[in-house]
């Protein structure tokens, strides 16, 4: 399950991440893209940026920040060989371990 914390970005903030994103355009909230947490830090994805890298927010409880972070590595092990989608060193599993769980749960 996928954490379902969503966050609306500052107006400075999201201002910063027009500038810094590659398309010029961000959403003006996120949904944090890790596993279901009840600790740490929430982490949304903006944009993606070049070279293996992509811009997140990522917030606790009163602090929201812009990260410039590189992507995980990691490849599922599906015959698709599906890319994890979040950050190096991310904290709960990698993404395509939910991204099958809701595939299988839904439509
Ligand atoms: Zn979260
Ligand atoms: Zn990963």
């Amino acid at each position: 399950m996928r954490c379902t914390h969503w966050r609306r970005l500052p107006p400075e903030l999201a201002r910063e991440a027009r500038e810094r994103s590659a398309s010029g355009c961000v959403d003006s909230a996120v949904r944090c893209q890790l596993s279901a947490h009840d600790t740490g830090e929430h982490y949304g994805l903006l944009d993606d940026l070049e070279y293996g890298t992509a811009l997140w927010l990522h917030w606790c409880e009163t602090d929201v920040a812009l990260a410039v972070l590189p992507d995980c590595p990691t490849v599922g092990a599906g015959p698709d060989r599906e890319g994890c989608r979040l950050f190096l060193d991310h904290a709960e599993r990698h993404a395509w371990v939910d991204a099958e769980g809701e595939a299988s749960e839904g439509s």
